[in-house]
C-alpha cells in the first residue's frame, strides 16, 4: 500500500464516518460498494471475467489447462497453477511503474493460494493452469476484488472445482467495523483485513490483516466479510448463468 509519512497523514486525515454515521461515500458500514461481474468477455482466453466494485475494476484471464512449458515445472500427479497479479499503469492516480512490484509478487501469491483449495487439479497431470489478473483501475480491495474475477474466470474456462472463492476486505475506521473497505478508507483506517472464502463450505483461503484488531473485534469483522462474500457469491452465480443459462437452453 501506497504510505505517507505519519505527520503528513495526522495534518491531512479526513474524517471517514460522517456525523450521519455512513461512510463518506455514503454507504452503510455494512455495505458492499456497488458491483457488476461479467463473465466471458475475452474472446483469446479460456475463461475471463471483469469484476467492479466500486471504483475497483479487475480484469482475470485464465489458460489452460495446456501442457506444461518448460517441462521441469510439470507435476505427474496434477496441475500447476500459476498466478500473475499486475497493476496497469494507468490504474493509480500517479503511474505506477509497469515493471512487477514487490507487492505484485506477494500479492500474485496470496491470490494462487486463495484459489488453489477450489481447483481439481488432479484431473490434469503434467499441465498448467495460468491466471492472469489485470488491475484497470485501484481504489483499494484489489486482491480481494482479484479473487473474486479470477474464481469467475476459472468456471468460465470450464475447470473442474469445487466450490467458487469470492474476497472483500473488512477494515475498522474511526473505531467502527465497515465492509468493502476503498483506498481512503484503506490509507486513513486502523486496520484492514482482506478475506476470501468458498461461501457454500464456509471455509476460509485467505485471511491477511494489517493492522490492530482485538479479539472480539476480529469476530465481527469475520461475520462482516461472510455477509459481504455471501452477496458476492450470489452476485458471482448471476454472472454465470447469464452466460450459460442461455445456451444452455438453446442445446435443450
Ligand atoms: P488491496 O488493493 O488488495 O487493498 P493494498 O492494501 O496493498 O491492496 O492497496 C490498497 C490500495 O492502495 C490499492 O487498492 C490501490 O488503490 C492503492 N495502491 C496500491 N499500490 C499503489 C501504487 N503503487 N500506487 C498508487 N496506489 C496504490
Amino acid at each position: 500500500m501506497r504510505r505517507r509519512g505519519l505527520v503528513e497523514m495526522e495534518a491531512e486525515k479526513p474524517k471517514l464516518i460522517l456525523e450521519n454515521g455512513l461512510r463518506t461515500d455514503g454507504r452503510k458500514p455494512d455495505e458492499l460498494r456497488p458491483y457488476r461481474m461479467v463473465v466471458g468477455i475475452l474472446s483469446n482466453a479460456d475463461g475471463s471475467a471483469l469484476v467492479e466494485m466500486g471504483g475497483t475494476h479487475v480484469l482475470a484471464a485464465v489458460y489452460g489447462p495446456r501442457e506444461a512449458h518448460p517441462k521441469h515445472i510439470a507435476l505427474p500427479d496434477r496441475a500447476v497453477i500459476r498466478c500473475r497479479y499486475h497493476m496497469a499503469p494507468f490504474s493509480t492516480s500517479d503511474r505506477k511503474s509497469p515493471a512487477p512490484s514487490r507487492r505484485e509478487i506477494e500479492l500474485s501469491k496470496v491470490i494462487r493460494e486463495g484459489l488453489e483449495p477450489v481447483v481439481l487439479t488432479e484431473l490434469y497431470p503434467r499441465t498448467t493452469i495460468d491466471i492472469f489478473v489485470e488491475v484497470l483501475q485501484a481504489d483499494g480491495g484489489t486482491r480481494t476484488a482479484g479473487i473474486t474475477a479470477a474464481a469467475l474466470a476459472l468456471a468460465d474456462a470450464g475447470i473442474p472445482m469445487k466450490d467458487l472463492v469470492a474476497g472483500v476486505a473488512v477494515g475498522k475506521v474511526e473505531g467502527m467495523l465497515v465492509l468493502d473497505i476503498n483506498e481512503l478508507e484503506d490509507e486513513y483506517g486502523e486496520a484492514d483485513m482482506p478475506v476470501a472464502m468458498m461461501p457454500s463450505f464456509k471455509k476460509i483461503t485467505l485471511l491477511q490483516l494489517n493492522g490492530v484488531l482485538s479479539p472480539d473485534e476480529f469476530e465481527e469483522a469475520l461475520k462482516l466479510a461472510e455477509k459481504g462474500i455471501m452477496e458476492l457469491y450470489q452476485a458471482q452465480r448471476e454472472a454465470l448463468l447469464s452466460k450459460y443459462k442461455p445456451i444452455a437452453e438453446q442445446e435443450e
